[in-house]
């Protein structure tokens, strides 16, 4: 059947299969190869930020449910269909997978933007990004060799080899419903893991038209499972201290990733977690100010600054301040909100009430500490409930929440600095470290600050950095592990260590 599969799947480079938004959306979970509702039979409802309407509704699945994904995703660990197939053959399927989600990139981006609110030419983005995870770790699983050593005593042979790492429980957030859940799952497939799925409780549909495409694939049953969920805590915890599972990858706020982390040192099980940042964009002196007000509106107003990599803090030399400030003006006034299937719309809602709340908390705090709004700062019921205009606020400082933590929404928040080492101090000055991006035309500054924050990634005159090649992740409380490159697999494989003694030479 498999082979017919693969075979089916080389000839017809993959087929053609089209489909409707309604055919891709499913509204059960998926467990061992079946559509399954929750073992209680109860659902709960999707519904589409930008208007409040129900989308569709999913099985509320339990801590039962999850065990059964578990014991589905560790028997087929070892069946044959599965751990037979050579990475050659892995990375078939993975190809395949990849070439029906770009043929169905339209309807997945028309789900995306119905249950996450973020404009269609941003999901379309993101089915491109999300998907090169799967093409790059096709391409990868032919590529997780093993080593052979010098001995350091005579007739050895000391081999290292990769092996699965077993079942891998992924956890993702709505922010980015398909690219959250590819990098992991393309790593873990091509390691030979199976895994179990909990996307986020705002976005499950991507996560299942994804996964029935996985189906259409060839991807045998039992390998990828996905647990539909708004009881994120039983379930979460049974992924975390099953002895089943053998690594968690969570993306997702801080607070939660500590939570698993805790939950997972019982069975000193493997984790990987990205998790929030509080980042710095630093525009100094010698920057180009066109481009530093670009990078500085991308990286800021994607996803209605719902993203992970958002530049939460912009410092702002003072040589430059005044004429940056015009120029971001300009360019904020222009950004058009509204509903994100009209193809114009740059902003879109928020994902939940929780978000909004959030968002419009932050704002008012600054304006009790005396910080300045200059563009926006006010909710806007008259496009939906959800939404909030696109701001910038000056005179940002500690302990503005603006400053001390993420804002996750729509605000730019201003701070103004004299030198270089303030500047990198003030940066610091955070428990987080994902991403952190600065402006500069001088290379000596650019090699000096690039070596001294605190973060894992840095776009230097670039305001968006994300790519499959590149590993991403943070340092300090921002994660532990690194997805996408050549290093993502790690996180999906054990290293074994072969002696072999007494051998006559
Ligand atoms: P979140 O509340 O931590 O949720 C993330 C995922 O964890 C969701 O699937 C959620 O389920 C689940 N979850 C919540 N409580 C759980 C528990 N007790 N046990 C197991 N799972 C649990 O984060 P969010 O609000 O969705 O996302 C925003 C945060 O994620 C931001 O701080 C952002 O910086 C961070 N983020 C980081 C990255 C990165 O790569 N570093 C990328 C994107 C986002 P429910 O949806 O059902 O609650």
């Amino acid at each position: 059947m498999l082979r017919s599969l693969l075979l089916r799947n080389k000839m017809s480079d993959f087929g053609l299969v089209h489909r409707n938004i309604s055919s891709l959306i499913q509204s059960k979970g998926f467990i061992n190869g079946s559509w399954v509702d929750s073992s209680n039979r109860e659902t709960f409802a999707v519904t589409n930020p930008a208007n409040g309407k129900v989308i569709a509704n999913v099985p509320n699945m339990t801590a039962d449910d999850a065990e059964k994904a578990v014991a589905a995703a560790k028997k087929t660990l070892h069946a044959p269909e599965w751990a037979d197939l050579t990475a050659k053959q892995r990375s078939i399927l993975l190809k395949s997978w990849y070439s029906l989600i770009e043929q169905n990139r339209e309807e997945i981006a028309k789900i995306m933007t119905a249950e996450s609110g973020k404009p269609i030419n941003e999901s379309l983005g993101e089915v491109t990004y999300g998907n090169s995870f799967i093409e790059w770790f096709a391409e990868e699983a032919r590529r997780i060799h093993g080593e052979v050593v010098p001995s350091p005593t005579p007739n050895r042979e000391l081999i290292i080899m990769k092996q699965p790492l077993g079942v891998a429980a992924l956890i993702t957030p709505w922010n980015f419903p398909l690219a959250m859940i590819t990098r992991k799952a393309g790593a873990a497939l091509a390691a030979g893991c199976t895994v179990v799925i909990k996307p986020a409780e705002d976005t499950p549909l991507t996560a299942l038209a994804i996964t029935k495409l996985a189906v259409d694939a060839g991807i045998p049953s039992g390998v990828i499972n996905v647990v539909t969920t708004n009881k994120a805590a039983p379930v979460g915890n049974v992924l975390c201290t099953s002895p089943d599972v053998a690594g968690i990858s969570f993306t997702g706020s801080t607070e939660v990733g500590k939570l698993l982390y805790r939950n997972c040192a019982d069975g000193v099980k493997r984790i990987s977690l990205e998790l929030g940042g509080n980042a710095p964009f630093i525009v100094f002196d010698s920057a180009n100010l066109e481009k530093a007000v670009d990078g500085a509106i991308a990286s800021k107003f994607r996803n209605c600054g719902q993203t992970c990599v958002s530049a939460n803090r912009f410092f702002i030399q003072q040589g430059v301040y005044d004429k940056f400030i015009d120029l971001l003006k300009t360019k904020v006034a222009a950004l058009k909100m509204g509903p994100g299937d009209e193809s114009s719309v740059q902003i879109g809602p928020l994902i939940n009430k929780a978000q909004f709340t959030k968002v419009s908390a932050f704002v008012d705090d600054a304006k009790k500490q005396n910080g300045t709004i200059i563009a926006g700062g006010k909710p806007r019921p008259d496009i939906g409930e959800l939404f909030y205009e696109p701001t910038i606020v000056t005179d940002v400082k500690a302990p503005m929440k603006l400053y001390t933590d993420e804002v996750f929404g729509p605000v730019l928040s201003i701070i103004k600095f004299n030198s270089e080492e303030e500047a990198i101090a003030k940066a610091n000055d955070t428990n987080r470290g994902l991403a952190g991006y600065f402006y500069s035309e001088n290379v000596q500054q650019i090699f000096r600050v690039a070596r001294k924050l605190e973060v894992g990634m840095i776009g230097i005159n670039e305001g968006i950095i994300s790519t499959a090649e590149a590993p991403f992740g943070g340092v300090k409380e921002s994660g532990i592990g690194r997805e996408g490159s050549h290093h993502g697999i790690d996180e999906y494989v054990e290293i074994k260590y072969l002696c072999l003694g007494n051998l006559k030479y």
